[in-house]
């Protein structure tokens, strides 16, 4: 069999943690099986429909470097594959269903809806939903109804009796009573538009879908899928409903945990490697032990035996470590040009770079590198180069287990001894040597050297190493920096 999977989102939204986690299964097992990869928008939803998700969904695939081998833009022999493009499809497929009796013409007002819902809540009754008002008019009555003008909507017969099962390649079959699946859902509404059910149903049969891999919250929708098919006379597709993604606390992955949107972790820097490596390890594995995959990997061993049953925790911290790794692996042309924009938006260079600007930026790449999670750290540990923000509170000198005296000592001799040293053409290793051994005639830990002077000379407690941030820095200002700190100890 030839696999063909799809990644049908709504645009009615930006591309989040969860939608593209569906994307990636579905574009890696097609990939590892020889298959096809189709792109569906469904944008049935013409009220939460915006450009600008369509936009997002676009860019952040090919910001991952997800190609869809059918969908929007590259075609293919099922188009096309925006939904709103395919109503006259839809219609056609629905009528064949009221002609068949499996379908009906439904003529009750919104009003009778409504007072029909009310009714059922006031009673308490069991029975929710529409009540098939309309599912035996004769054809005279219909005649009738149709030639006052009334645009009826196309209701799909659900069976009363009996049970409808499918089958989930993870979850097993899954059995719902036909009295319990809504009575009668609208398929088709009166301006003529589909709704999700219908539309995706029918896609995914004339789109050829061998494999339906989405969101857990559509196991609900199953069953009356599968009736659908049936009506139709059409091959139910396999189905493989994906781990719900949590938050650390249990709950489903939400704003409330941090950012979702794929835009929004773009934007901090994350690189699209440690995304697709980190996303596709949260509910899914190879060995149960095997973590760091690229792209081209996982095109090969993606499985669908290693997608887990259970819902899958998306830790923050574990990406963070993931982007700090991929960082550290990314060459340093390519950082230079990705970490940039961050600079640039600071103010600290000048857009487009000047060649003196590039030239710094290119010096900036080796050290922040080894410190980065995000690209737009680099903001926070580069701006002791660009603005100097003086620490003038003591405390945040004096290192755990020191005091002021000894911290205003520690800078004194300290700042003799680097900057002699620098001067003198010593080895940092030297250097650093001499530093520990004023700490120890101190009687203090050798942070409690380092620290003060750290802050001295780059304004915070978090930063480059000592001796790239002089380097970076230059000997007049970063002396200026020092005699500056030894004063303020100096006052009282
Ligand atoms: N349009 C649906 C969504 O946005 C697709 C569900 C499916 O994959 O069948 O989740
Ligand atoms: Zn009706």
């Amino acid at each position: 069999m030839d696999v063909r999977v799809r990644y049908a989102p709504s645009p009615t939204g930006l591309q989040h943690i969860g939608g593209i986690r569906t994307a990636l299964f579905n574009y890696f097992f097609a990939r590892a099986n020889g298959g096809k990869f189709i792109l569906r928008v469904e944008d049935t939803d013409r009220e939460r429909y915006s450009d600008e998700s369509l936009e997002d969904l676009y860019s952040t695939l090919e910001w991952l470097g997800i190609k869809w081998d059918e969908g929007p833009v590259v075609g293919g022999p099922y188009g096309p594959y925006i939904q709103s493009e395919r109503f006259d499809i839809y219609r056609e497929y629905a009528q064949r269903l009221v002609d068949e009796g499996k379908a009906y013409y439904c003529f009750c007002t919104p009003e009778r809806l409504e007072e029909l819902r009310k009714e059922q809540a006031a009673s308490k009754s069991e029975y929710q939903g529409y009540d098939r008002h309309c599912a035996h008019l004769s054809d005279s009555e219909i005649k009738e109804l149709l030639r006052q003008g009334i645009k009826p909507v196309i209701r799909f017969r659900v069976p009363t009796e009996g049970k409808t099962t499918f089958h989930d390649i993870l979850m097993g079959d899954i059995t719902r009573r036909n009295r319990d699946i809504s009575p009668d859902p609208v398929i088709l509404k009166s301006d003529g538009f589909p709704t999700y059910h219908l539309a995706n149903v029918i896609d995914d049969h004339l789109m050829k879908i061998t494999h339906i891999m989405r969101a857990q919250e559509w196991i609900p929708s199953g069953p009356l899928h599968v009736l659908l098919y049936e009506a139709f006379g059409w091959e139910v597709p396999q189905y493989c409903h994906l781990p719900m993604v949590m938050g650390k606390d249990g709950q489903k992955l939400s704003k409330r945990h941090g950012s979702t949107a794929v835009r929004d972790f773009r934007a901090k820097g994350y690189l699209p490697e440690a995304i697709i490596n980190y996303v596709t390890l949260v509910g899914w594995s190879l060995d149960g032990e095997t973590e760091f995959f690229s792209k081209e990997d996982l095109e090969k061993c993606f499985t669908m035996e290693g997608i887990h049953k259970a819902p899958a925790v998306f830790d923050y911290k574990k990406l963070d470590w993931f982007n700090g790794q991929y960082i550290r692996q990314a060459d340093n042309a390519r950082l230079s040009s990705l970490i940039a924009p961050y600079l640039e938006e600071a103010g600290y260079v000048s857009k487009p770079l000047t060649d003196s600007d590039k030239a710094l930026v290119e010096k900036i790449v080796p050290p922040v590198k080894e410190r980065m999670k995000v690209l737009s750290d680099v903001v926070p540990l580069t701006a002791f180069l660009f603005e100097d923000n003086a620490v003038t509170d003591k405390a945040i000198y004096i290192a755990k287990g020191s005091d002021e005296t000894k911290t205003g000592e520690a800078l004194r001799k300290g700042s003799c001894i680097l900057l002699s040293g620098l001067k003198g053409g010593e080895k940092e290793e030297v250097i650093e040597e001499k530093l520990s051994s004023l700490a120890a005639e101190l009687g203090i830990k050798v942070n409690g050297v380092f620290q003060p002077i750290r802050v001295a000379i780059t304004n915070s407690t978090v930063s480059l190493p000592l001796f790239d941030s002089i380097r970076l820095l230059g000997m007049d200002e970063t002396e200026k920096r020092l005699a500056r700190a030894v004063k303020l100890f100096e006052e009282n």
